[in-house]
């Protein structure tokens, strides 16, 4: 809301609530197109991947890709939803150049996944439910290319026929963070499963926001407007926040929401209209003739979830079950099943799993991320951490300086004693040897032991201050506190 609404509006200020629901293409991870058996690798030269099939030449027939579905299947269980035991491709027809077919093979009323569920941890820690409303199996269109051809726009079919699975959510999605909680959610569990490789940057995961605002306290939902094709999380904050922005003040200053398809603009952070949209009898769906209905058995469904893993909501609470980490902290550990299980190895091997899920949420990510690295390319082992908490548990090291040895051991200075030694980072325990370094400070700093024993408790932290220096930090602590504390009294 701008403030020159607020100063010139007479009457009670309008409170708005967003509304949004999400549109989520992925890439299913096969070896072959949904239909034929041409390949699906990126990054081939254009149009040396799409078939006769793929183009719907006259005479071909599609065949289906028992994987494809297999991979869908297996996305259904993982969010709890029924698998139809029989549905329908249809064909969804629509004129661009990137569809040469005219028509797309779709599933419209009878999708092989039906209403199903996921959990997102809302930065506050709460824990809420997202209807999914569907998943159903569909093929890729080819790609325009608007680089330099003469002026000329180009198209590279090699992604038409590329199996993807569109999951739509229910409008439950109340924020743009929700909605980005929401995405980053199906991202883990598709990644999870290992049906899809959920890279964005190649297409593998593509996003439609649908957002409409309504007055707090209203029933029926506002109209919405489509923002397509949002391919980072972080952008599709932005496209969100931008058209709430827009829709409230298009209302607020007398107009009306209409229903359109967006897109969103990076560079200007802004959504601009597109083309209106389409109602469904527009693509005049019908069942495609040439494919048979999809029918799955008990046989294929067993076979399909037999190897499926522990799921991302199982796993977080069983890390806070069984390791006492906050809902936060579990959140954050079992992003990637890479990540939950490099952090289950530390825990296990060093035996404390709260101090394992401090260095790896800390240190850990805080590494990995300056580089964007992967964990699979960490540097430092899940054992080598696990030994360097060790180190810090037994008193070898201190939990300051520890810090230091990470590093050392980040830039292949080998495991954490190797780093220790090296760098002479080994605490010192050895009463005698504090005893003497703290009588030399006292007898340098008379007038701050008068303040103290003259009941000025506030100076024992600068004796503190001075061992710790002295000692380079090195000092036990606790054994310098106790010291310090019997020969200032005495
Ligand atoms: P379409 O057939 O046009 O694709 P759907 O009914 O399948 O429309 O809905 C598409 C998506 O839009 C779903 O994710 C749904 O939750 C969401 N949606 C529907 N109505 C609204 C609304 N008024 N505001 C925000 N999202 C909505
Ligand atoms: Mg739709």
């Amino acid at each position: 809301m701008k403030m020159d609404h607020l100063n010139h509006q007479a009457g009670p200020i309008m409170q708005w609530e967003t509304v949004i629901g999400l549109e989520i293409h992925t890439q299913l991870a096969t070896q072959s197109k949904i239909f034929s058996g041409a390949p699906t690798a990126f990054g081939a030269e254009p149009n040396t991947q799409a078939c006769a099939i793929d183009l719907g030449l006259p005479g071909v027939l599609p065949v289906l890709n028992r994987q494809a579905v297999k991979l869908a299947v297996r996305f259904g269980k993982a969010i709890d939803a029924e698998i139809a035991a029989r549905s329908i491709f249809a064909r969804k027809n629509y004129f661009y150049p990137d569809l040469p077919k005219g028509y797309q093979i779709s599933q419209y009323e009878l999708p092989v996944v039906g209403k199903g569920q996921v959990e997102i941890v809302l930065d506050d820690g709460t824990v809420k439910t997202i209807g999914v409303t569907r998943a159903h199996l569909e093929e890729d269109a080819g790609k325009s290319l608007h680089e330099d051809f003469h002026g000329f726009t180009g198209i590279d079919l090699n992604r038409a026929g590329t199996p993807l699975l569109e999951i739509v959510s229910e409008p439950d999605l109340r924020t743009p963070q929700e909605a980005v909680a929401y995405a980053k959610k199906i991202h883990q569990i598709v990644r999870y499963i290992g049906i899809s490789d959920g890279n964005m940057q190649e297409g593998s995961f593509r996003m439609d926001a649908n957002v409409s605002v309504r007055p707090v306290g209203q029933k029926e939902f506002g109209t919405r407007a489509e923002i397509k094709n949002v391919n980072s999380f972080r952008f599709l904050e932005k496209a969100i926040q931008f058209e709430v922005e827009r829709q409230i003040d298009l209302i607020e200053g007398g107009g009306t929401v209409i229903q359109e398809t967006r897109l969103y603009d990076a560079a200007k952070d802004e959504t601009r209209s597109m083309r209106t949209k389409e109602e469904a009898n527009d693509y005049r769906y019908f069942p495609d003739p040439d494919l048979l209905p999809l029918e799955i058995d008990a046989a294929f469904l067993d076979d399909a979830i037999a190897d499926l893993p522990e799921l991302p909501d199982a796993k977080r609470a069983r890390f806070h079950a069984e390791y006492g980490l906050s809902a936060y902290d579990a959140n954050l550990l079992t992003a990637s099943r890479d990540l939950a299980d490099y952090f289950e190895t530390v825990a296990r091997e060093s035996g404390e799993p709260k101090l394992a899920a401090n260095w790896v949420s800390g240190e850990l990510l805080a590494a990995l991320n300056k580089g964007e690295g992967e964990i699979a390319q960490s540097p430092v082992s899940a054992t080598g951490l696990a030994g360097l908490i060790r180190r810090i548990q037994d008193g070898t090291v201190s939990g300051k300086l520890a810090k230091q040895v990470f590093e050392g051991m980040w830039n292949g200075g080998g495991e954490a004693d190797a780093v220790i030694d090296a760098q002479g980072l080994r605490q010192i325990t050895d009463s005698g040897a504090i005893e003497s370094m703290i009588d030399a400070i006292i007898a340098a700093n008379p007038e701050q032991v008068e303040q103290y024993r003259a009941g000025k408790d506030k100076v024992f932290g600068f004796f503190v201050g001075q061992a710790m220096k002295q000692s380079g930090g090195k000092a036990n602590p606790g054994q310098v506190n106790d010291i310090l504390k019997r020969k200032l009294s005495s």
